[in-house]
Order: C-alpha cells, then structure tokens, then sequence
C-alpha cells in the first residue's frame, strides 16, 4: 500500500494496462461468440435423425425343425415370432431404417454353422454370425414365453445383457413403448405390464452391438394365448418394439455420449456402436 502511495503514476499504469488486455479480450471473445451464433444461425436448432445410414438386426428366434415353446395344439413358438420379427422389420423400413433378419422364412440355421457339435449348438452359431456379419447397430430378439406349472404368469418380459448399459436402455424404451401402446388397449391388468430383467443370454452375450430380447408373453397363459393368436395385437406389439428402437436411437443422438460404464467385457465395441450411430445421425 505504501508503495503505490509513494509511486502513484505506476499503480495507475498498471491499472489502465490491465484494462486494455481485458478490453482486446472482451472484443476477441465477442468476435468469436458472434461467429459462433452466426454458425449456429444457418444451422438448424437440432440435427434431424437420419435414420437410413442405421441397420438393426430382427431375430426371430428358432425355426423349422426347433418349433421352441409350444401349446400341445400346434401353436408354435416359432411361427409367432416370425410373423411379429417380419412385421417389425416392415414398421423399420417403412421409418427409414435398415433391417437384417436373422430368419425370413420358417427354418432353422445349423446348415450356416461350420462348428462340430449339437443341432441346437449350431443353429446359435449361426444366428451370431448373421448378428455380427450384420452392420447393425442394434440387435432385437423376439421369442415367446412359457411357465407350465403357473399358467397364471403373463405379460412381456424385455431382456438385456447383465452389465450392457445401453441395452439396458435399449430393454427400458422397448419396454416403455409396449406399456404405452399395447398395455391399455390390450394388456390392461398390472400382471401384464411389461417388465425389464437381465439375463445371460446367448444372442444378447455373443453379440457385438447392444440388444435385447423381447419375450411377447406366456403361451401358457390363456389370455397371453389369445393374444398371441391375434393379428392386430401382434401389429400393435411390433410397433411398440419399433418405436422402441427408434427412440432409443434418438436419445443416443441426443446425449452424444458412450453410455458404457467399462464394466463389462463388451463394452467399448457398444461404445463404438453408440458412437457410430450418433455420427450417423450428425452427418448432413
Ligand atoms: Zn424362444
């Protein structure tokens, strides 16, 4: 204090020197903020999603030989799942998006496996080649429920990869969608709300990019049963699972972020996935 008393010109010196570098700041800063707004301005506010450069892969699960659950009068397991796999890939499409199946027909897939073991075994095989040879950025998995000791089980299970964050996600917006769309018109009690579990299952381990697999309902169940033979309840179901993909691929755009916590082995290849699909979305 004593020394700026005794030397007054150099204290305000200082001052005015200090200024003028926060002066030539102020000026650059407001430069660049206004380059940046007048980027921004020709730009629009949000990027649209574009859907077309993004492939998901439709698994309908079994097939020919390997009818899968069944309810002793030739309702098969497998027949629902085709008919519900071609009409999501129909709703995808008809959005913009790509769409590889592992099945369009009713067969089974051993006769793709090059490995030696069970019928079963390479069927599984397979089906993994398909996912992974796809392109796709996510993997959905439909098959039918059965609980021959409680026929008073019912309802959608969605299953993800225990660890997989972002089909976590994937399991919670597919499982959102069929609450919003298919439990008021159809499902109606709480006992068939859709719900979201984990397992380790194979399609969901073995594929590259995040998935989940969608259990419609119980064919051991009448009022499931029912509905599983009902045309427009299986186009409404599709269309949930549809919207489901497609607003999960919205909120990756929008987080633009990895949705990976590094805690499971698969990890970074969806990080890579997410990430792809957000570039996908940003480019013009
Ligand atoms: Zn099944």
């Amino acid at each position: 204090m004593e020394r700026f008393d005794s030397l007054p010109g150099v204290y305000t010196l200082k001052v005015y020197y200090i200024s003028r570098k926060l002066l030539l700041l102020s000026i650059a800063g407001f430069i660049l903020f206004a380059g940046v707004c007048a980027g921004f301005s020709v730009l629009p506010a949000k990027q649209p999603v574009q859907l077309s450069d993004i492939t998901v892969v439709v698994d309908p699960g079994h097939g020919g030989i390997d009818g899968g659950t069944h309810d002793n009068k030739g309702l098969l397991e497998k027949n629902i799942n085709l008919e519900v796999g071609l009409m999501l890939r129909h709703y995808l499409v008809g959005k913009g998006l790509k769409v590889v199946m592992t099945r369009e027909e009713d067969i089974s897939l051993e006769r793709f496996s090059t490995i030696r073991s069970s019928r079963y075994r390479r069927d599984l095989d397979a089906r993994k080649k398909i996912v992974n040879s796809s392109g796709g950025a996510l993997l959905v998995s439909i098959h039918v429920n059965a609980r021959p000791k409680s026929p008073e089980s019912r309802g959608t299970i969605v299953f993800y990869y225990p660890g997989s964050n972002a089909g976590k996600l994937l399991a919670e917006t597919v499982s959102k969608a069929i609450n919003n769309k298919v439990y008021k018109q159809y499902l109606k009690t709480e006992a068939a709300r859709s719900k979201v579990m984990s397992s380790n299952l194979f399609i969901l381990r073995e594929a590259v990019m995040p998935g989940c697999l969608v259990e419609l309902g119980f064919i051991t169940n009448p009022e499931d049963k029912k509905l599983l033979q009902d045309e427009r309840f299986k186009q409404v179901m599709a269309e949930a699972i549809g919207d489901g993909i497609i607003e999960t691929l919205r909120q990756s755009h929008s987080r633009n972020s990895c949705l990976t916590d590094g805690s499971n082995p698969g990890s970074g290849i969806e990080c890579c996935a997410l990430t792809n699909i957000f570039h996908n979305f940003t480019r013009v």
